[in-house]
């Protein structure tokens, strides 16, 4: 929180003024402004909430309208059987129930509609606010078909009073989400958002992540209704579950910048200050005029206001010298007793059937501690397949998997990260709208459970792969051979013990090849297992210690290279022709290895 605060003390100071200056506000303004302020604050804690899940994480609800009219229900119930007498105490405790209810309707609700993505999890989010918008104007209790007539709470003019709830409600709400920002949830949720699958890898646990945020979300917006409601003085089903507002907060957080923190008020303040103040007099071409500085918005600011500002990826790793490349070695643990060095992980018997098709049919493999393993095979033969097994993307269908002596077979793909095992994807990951910095950064602030400065272990990974010239670079810009060394570089940020790379070299020129292998030698070197899968048959010559050969499914052969090599099945099942052609074969002809 302190490197926070002097990193971004501008906006913070300047977010500091702004709030003295609102909270000055109602000694001067006009009650139109008063209103207008009340409209922004009000806006600005709705996408603020929306934006800590739909912005930070990009699951992009909605129907958060359900939360808010949910919120203002409660607050409507509570205050008429509540029993309490005081105004005041009722007021707050009234708004308590609002938060409260929304948070239980978010733990409830999360855990299924979380496992939809994209979409999917939209969609459903209408949905959830449309049944209860129906069930609010048809249940009793809530009487929304008739309305609930909310007690007025003080002598104090309506306009100031409330004001000032809206202006409470927007600075928590902002508060929230800065420490959420800044803090390992943050940096967890933007990693869901630029890629569900790498966020596991590196260990986040991101369906808890996903529920916090959803909860956090969804109880922000639940007190922001029961304010609301208060503010209303008069309740019904179609004045709260309105899905105008559900939208609002969706195009409040685009205009200001998605998933920035002062973008959703930015977009709040502007959009309200565009409908009231200067289109107030065209109420005919309001909704007209409004959608077309959306959509003029989506083309000339895709990425809002904030995207405007001259603020880059940041590198925040300038002042640390250390870096030392041993932080990202498996050295720095002692490492556990009793572990046997062949079988640090192994497979046995694993088979994985998708329907009718046996992509790995009873295999056993078995890689030995601070070596480097390869997997070849054609096209199909169910490599990659082995790896989503290992790392918890697949479920065998049997077969066992062992890693340090325990079964690991079944473990959450997080919890294995914590264990020490890294994976680089075949396809590569990158998380495109971080800088490279920021990369690795998410990696070395997850991973192997233990003791470490982050930003130093993000630095030595940096450096083992050579990036730190492109610390501050966005991800997106890289080409294709960068792009596969900042993968490693954030595998090796998460400190595994061992490392499986599905075909790094894909996409590589020769040079960037030889580069890469001399990356993979030098993290094996520092005590790290490295578990590849190369196609390119030189590369397995010269840097393998065993060689495993799968083919449809089956291992047909395994060994040191030469052997493997050698072996008129491996010939058969994976060139197709005869070894003598290629040039890694000649190298061994010539030094007589081969017979
Ligand atoms: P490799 O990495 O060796 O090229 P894969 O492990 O990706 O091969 O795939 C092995 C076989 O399993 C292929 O026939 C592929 O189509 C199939 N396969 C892989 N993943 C799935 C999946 N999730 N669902 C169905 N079939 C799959
Ligand atoms: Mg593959």
């Amino acid at each position: 929180m302190i490197r926070l605060l002097r990193q971004n003390w501008i906006a913070a100071l300047g977010t500091l003024a702004i709030i003295l200056l609102l909270a000055a506000m109602p000694a001067v303004a006009t009650p139109f402004l008063l209103r207008v302020g009340q409209t922004i604050l009000f806006g600005a804690a709705l996408a603020i909430a929306w934006n800590i899940l739909g912005g930070f994480a990009g699951y992009w609800s909605f129907g958060n309208a359900a939360f808010l009219g949910l919120g203002a229900f409660a607050a409507g119930i509570f205050q008429e059987h509540g029993g309490i007498a005081d105004p005041q105490l009722r007021f707050l405790m009234s708004i308590f129930a609002g938060g409260l209810a929304s948070a239980l309707l978010g733990a409830l609700i999360g855990y299924p509609i979380l496992r939809l993505r994209g979409t999917y999890f939209a969609i459903a989010m209408l949905g959830v606010a449309l049944v209860l918008s129906e069930l609010s104007s048809s249940v009793d209790l809530f009487e929304g078909a008739l309305g609930i007539t909310i007690d007025t709470v003080t002598d104090i003019a309506p306009d100031v009073y409330f004001f000032y709830a809206f202006l409470v409600l927007a600075v928590v709400a902002l508060g929230v989400a800065a420490v959420v920002r800044y803090s390992r949830l943050g940096y967890g949720l933007i990693a869901i958002r630029e890629d569900e699958d790498t966020a596991r890898m590196l260990g986040i646990p991101t369906e808890r992540y996903k529920m916090l945020a959803f909860v956090l979300s969804a109880i922000l917006t639940g007190l922001a209704g029961a304010v609301y409601a208060f503010s209303l003085g008069y309740i019904t089903t179609s004045s709260v579950f309105r899905t105008d507002l559900s939208l609002n907060m969706i195009v409040y957080s685009l205009l200001g910048g998605m998933g920035t923190l002062l973008g959703p008020v930015l977009g709040a303040a502007l959009m309200a200050f565009l409908t009231q103040v200067v289109l107030g007099d065209f109420l005919q071409i309001h909704m007209m005029l409004t959608g077309a500085i959306i959509v003029l918005f989506v083309f000339v600011l895709p990425k809002g206001i904030m995207g405007a500002l001259p603020v880059g990826p940041r590198y925040a790793g300038e002042d640390v010298e250390a870096g030392n490349l041993a932080l990202v070695s498996s050295e720095i643990s002692p490492v556990e007793r009793g572990e046997s060095s062949a079988g640090f992980l192994s497979v046995r018997s694993l088979s994985k059937h998708f329907r009718g098709l046996k992509a790995i049919d009873g295999v056993d493999i078995g890689i030995s501690k601070g070596s480097i393993s390869t997997i070849i095979g054609p096209n199909g033969a169910g490599k990659s397949t082995i790896f989503n097994m290992v790392t918890g993307y697949l479920q065998p269908t049997a077969g066992e998997i062992w890693y340090k002596g325990s079964r690991i077979d079944g473990m959450a793909t997080h919890r294995l990260s914590e264990r020490g095992i890294a994976r680089v994807f075949q396809i590569a990951k990158p998380f495109h709208g971080l800088s490279v910095y920021e990369n690795v950064l998410v990696g070395a602030l997850f991973g192997r459970s233990g003791a470490y400065n982050p930003t130093e272990v993000a630095v030595a990974a940096l450096k083992l792969a050579g990036l730190m010239p492109l610390a501050g670079e966005l991800a997106s810009s890289l080409p294709v051979g960068h792009l596969r060394r900042l993968e490693i570089a954030r595998a090796m940020a998460t400190r595994p013990q061992i490392l499986l790379a599905d075909e790094p070299c894909a996409g590589l020129n020769p040079t960037e090849t030889r580069e890469m292998m001399d990356i993979l030698s030098k993290i094996r070197n520092q005590g790290t297992t490295v578990v590849l899968v190369e196609h390119d048959m030189e590369t397995v010559m010269r840097i393998s210690d065993q060689v495993f050969v799968i083919s449809a499914g089956k291992l047909i052969a395994e060994g040191e290279p030469r052997q493997v090599a050698s072996n008129p099945a491996v010939v058969e099942a994976y060139l197709g022709k005869p070894l003598e052609t290629s040039g890694a074969m000649d190298d061994l002809d010539q030094k007589g290895t081969l017979s």
